[in-house]
């Protein structure tokens, strides 16, 4: 997008400011509160006052690890209103409630073609920026949504579904394409390990495929959580060996499927001895490279498969979309805690760090916004 192609910030509507806030990521471990210019957007594009955006496992990666460059502005999981939109643009106007995902494949490459979305360059491409190198930009008070994005990749919301359900449809998508890899049939046995809001929507998910869930934490408090939506079976993974109790409760076999939603490799080999012979192990939270001890001949031997699943998938959107705006789970109830954006650095700390009591962290640029303006309900 050429600057000439650019709508300048004056022309476009009295109402949005020409700076804002945003977290920016300068540095390992080093988000700071800045104010910055407010993106200009051009033809096809379209301006989001962003609402709530969600803190994502891998956000917190980036910025402890320092993979990616400084500055940024990280936040993918946002949720919002039109600001403002460019020349040509049909689907949206000022004022319509969208959440928006940052990344969507062109669908013709090779990748596309054999199904492996995450992997086409132009997927790989961020559709979502608060200014420096697009990051999703969540972080802040507005949100350049690009082209693409908007074509394919930004859903209204429904009335009466508030801003924090619908920031969950990009996670929804991720976990749903996490159990197509799973292949689970109806009766079968999953032991989900970690509880946080990402264990448990997949937990819930495994149970609408029929599947017979049993979960572990090391916290109790989170498996109150999960008791509270019905999940029976936990096992409190601090007092408990959660191999031995799942193999009890299945004949000595082992689950016939694990789902591995904590990022701590040293549970990887505890995931596959869980396992049956023959089952599967996903891999859903290692994002960080590395190496791992294994044992081949659980691989090899007893044809335990080990698969992974990363981020979303578009064939998935409409799916998720449907799960998060008819309310199939009551996700809001997932997040315990909510920051306004100048607490953003906080935010991330906690979600860093996460205690016995906290899920899902959101960043809510919108937490003084009407109540009425969050279900979408006209004021
Ligand atoms: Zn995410
Ligand atoms: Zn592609």
């Amino acid at each position: 997008m050429g600057i000439a192609g650019q709508i300048a910030i004056e022309d476009r509507s009295p109402s949005i400011p020409a700076t804002m806030l945003a977290a920016v990521y300068r540095g390992i471990n080093d988000v700071r509160l800045e104010t910055v210019v407010v993106p200009a957007i051009g033809a096809g594009e379209l301006l989001l006052r962003v609402h709530t955006c969600g803190v994502c496992g891998t956000d917190l990666k980036k910025i402890a690890s320092g993979s990616h460059s400084a500055p940024r502005i990280f936040g993918h999981e946002t949720s919002g209103v039109v600001a403002a939109v460019g020349a040509g643009v049909k689907k949206f106007e000022p004022g319509d409630r969208v959440v928006v995902f940052h990344h969507i494949p062109c669908r013709e490459c090779y990748y596309c073609r054999h199904n492996t979305f995450a992997q086409c360059p132009t997927y790989k491409k961020v559709g979502c920026t608060a200014g420096f190198e697009p990051s999703g930009g969540g972080f802040s008070e507005y949100v350049r949504v690009m082209d693409w994005i908007v074509e394919q990749g930004t859903v209204k919301i429904p009335e009466g579904v508030s801003f924090e359900q619908a920031c969950f449809v990009e996670p929804v998508n991720t976990c749903m394409k996490g159990m197509d890899a799973l292949h689970l049939e109806r009766g079968e046995t999953v032991l989900v390990i970690g509880q946080g809001p990402i264990g448990i929507i997949l937990s819930v998910l495994a149970r609408k495929a029929g599947a017979t869930v049993i979960t572990s934490d090391l916290y109790p408090e989170r498996l109150r959580i999960a008791k509270s939506l019905g999940f029976e079976h936990t096992i409190d993974a601090s007092q408990h060996d959660a191999v031995r109790i799942v193999r009890g409760r299945t004949e000595g076999r082992g689950a016939d499927a694990v789902i591995l939603a904590v990022a701590s490799n040293g549970l990887i080999r505890p995931a596959m001895d869980a396992t049956r012979p023959g089952g599967r192990v996903l891999l859903f939270a290692q994002t960080q490279r590395g190496e791992v001890v294994v044992d081949p001949a659980a691989i090899c031997v007893d044809e335990k498969a080990l698969i992974g699943s990363y981020s979303a998938s578009v064939d998935l959107q409409e799916a998720s979309v449907r799960f998060v705006m008819n309310r199939e789970m009551d996700l809001e109830r997932l997040i315990s805690h909510r920051f306004p954006l100048q607490q953003c650095a906080q935010g991330l700390e906690l979600a860093s760090h996460p205690q016995p009591a906290s899920m899902k962290v959101v960043i809510q640029p919108g937490s003084t916004w009407k109540r009425e303006a969050w279900e979408g309900i006209p004021q």
